[in-house]
């Protein structure tokens, strides 16, 4: 078997103690956080792990690593911090999985140009708190920043939750270092903006695994903030909330945190002041104490802006709440042991498509049998648009029954999403889970395209297989 030989190949090739067979190990890298998976290790059928887990030290030892996999045609499975949630890491037993955990260093902060080097197994809360340190912010918060990694999202495109101001990881990324299936290194160009053909990075933003192993990126740094306001408001209706968000958006404000919750998540997440079901706008603006008085004018605008709108200020409690447990990351297999199906399903649209897509959306989830309540809330916003993130609740305590529901609610959402002109996908990736809507977003040229870099990068195909295309 190809990936027998190629380990072998690997003992001889790597220093000791790179590879890991150990039954703990395999099983801790058999999938990622893919609520479909927790269903079926729940159900007493995990899917197999990989024969063996291998972390190498170095580029070089990655680059090693996709040589001899490329000549033994074996498949690879790159792994971060296995926090995704689309079902990009699943080896099966046929497939070596390389986790970047142990090139996990800041290799340089460069004060002048604001910029850090950092290798890609570096864990997120690890290197926010390391450019804390320095005087500097990412400014990248993923709700599941401690339990990612800086390749990790790179390789999936996310979305941190202050990016209406700091911008998503697209934004960051100045530049990156990758190893190609054969073992060639492509280094971007450290720029602040080129005019030298395609943006080469655009490619493996995104890639989810499948045309290399990403493992240094160069980021831009923001001073760390000194200064944060911010306040929750009580609106009439979610339509309300969206032309808040529009307008202010379109005004040139630029507030951290335009978090807007429909009436069934402001009772469940901020009963305290949401007896009865009403939407809730979260606002938050922050910077260097420099800038304290244009963030006072953006806080000001944004409070006018919601009791134009008939809003009820509620000061900043709810927001000091949320900001206490944003980055709450939830167990799977309690709320299945407790015959609770969830997943959050996070899509997006430009302000002339957003009407209807909440309401259709949650009509949509929560048509599906089983399903107790559909859900969602605004966590990023655009001059041109939008995202969702839904949240659905299903009740069943039998695999088939779980599985069922889940893929239904999924099912449901995609189409809905794409009938109103939504992108399926904001942030989490396409992975497993969305694969076979993508070429209905990207359509026949769209595919053919990724197809065809896939062959060019990747001709043997060793690469993630099953992800993505
Ligand atoms: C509770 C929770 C909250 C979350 N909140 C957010 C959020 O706010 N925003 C957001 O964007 N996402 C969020 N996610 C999703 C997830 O954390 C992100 O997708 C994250 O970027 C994955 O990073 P990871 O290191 O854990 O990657 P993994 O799960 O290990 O891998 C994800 C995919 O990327 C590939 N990959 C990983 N590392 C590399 C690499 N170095 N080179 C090439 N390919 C690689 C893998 O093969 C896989 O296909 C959340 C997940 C959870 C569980």
């Amino acid at each position: 078997m190809a990936v027998q030989i190629a380990l072998e190949e690997l003992e001889r090739a790597l220093p000791q103690g790179r590879i890991e067979r150990g039954e703990e190990i395999r099983r801790a890298h058999a999938h990622d956080y893919w609520a479909f998976e927790a269903i079926h290790d729940v159900g007493g059928n995990p899917t197999t792990p990989p024969p063996a887990v291998v972390f190498p030290e170095s580029t070089d030892e990655v680059a090693k690593i996709l040589t001899i996999a490329n000549e033994q045609r074996c498949p690879v499975v790159p792994f971060g911090l296995g926090s995704g949630v689309c079902g990009g890491v699943r080896p099966g037993g046929e497939a070596l999985v390389v986790d970047l955990s142990r090139m996990a260093r800041v290799l340089e902060v460069n004060d002048q140009a604001a910029t850090a080097r950092l290798q890609a197994g570096l864990n997120g809360a690890a290197c926010e708190r390391l450019l804390n340190e320095r005087g500097y912010t990412l400014g990248h918060f993923p709700q599941s920043i401690a339990v990612s990694s800086v390749g990790g999202w790179v390789a999936t495109r996310a979305s941190g939750q202050l990016s209406t101001r700091y911008g998503n990881i697209e934004d960051l990324l100045l530049a990156l270092e990758v190893v190609l299936p054969g073992g060639r290194v492509l280094r971007t160009f450290p720029a602040p903006r080129a005019a030298t053909g395609p943006d080469l990075r655009q490619i493996f933003l995104g890639s989810e695994g499948t045309l290399g192993i990403v493992t240094e990126i160069t980021v831009k740094l923001s001073p760390k903030p000194e200064h944060q306001d911010g306040f929750a408001v009580r609106l009439p209706t979610w339509e309300d909330g969206i032309e808040v968000t529009r307008e202010l958006l379109r005004a040139g404000w630029r507030p951290a945190i335009l978090r807007l919750y429909d009436g069934v998540e402001a009772q469940r997440n901020f009963s305290a002041w949401f007896p009865d079901q009403a939407p809730l706008l979260l606002v938050m603006s922050e910077g260097t104490n420099e800038m304290q008085g244009a963030l006072e004018l953006e806080i000001a605008a944004a409070r006018a802006a919601c009791l134009r709108r008939g809003g009820t200020d509620l000061g900043r409690e709810p927001l000091d709440k949320w900001l206490g447990h944003r980055n709450h990351v939830p167990s799977w297999a309690d709320l299945l042991g407790n015959g609770l199906v969830v997943d959050t399903i996070e899509v997006a649209a430009t302000w002339d498509r957003v009407g209807p897509l909440h309401a259709r959306v949650t009509e949509a989830i929560g048509a599906v049998p089983g399903v107790l309540v559909a859900s969602g809330h605004t966590s990023h916003a655009y001059t041109t648009g939008v995202n969702i993130y839904f949240t659905f609740v299903g009740q069943a305590t039998e695999e088939a029954e779980q599985e069922r529901i889940y893929t239904g609610a999924w099912a449901a959402a995609m189409e809905a999403t794409m009938a109103c002109g939504a992108t399926i996908a904001h942030h989490h990736g396409i992975g497993r889970v969305r694969r076979d809507y993508l070429p209905r977003e990207l359509g026949e040229v769209g595919i053919d395209v990724l197809r065809a870099v896939k062959r060019a990068v990747d001709p043997n195909g060793i690469m993630n297989p099953g992800v993505l295309l």
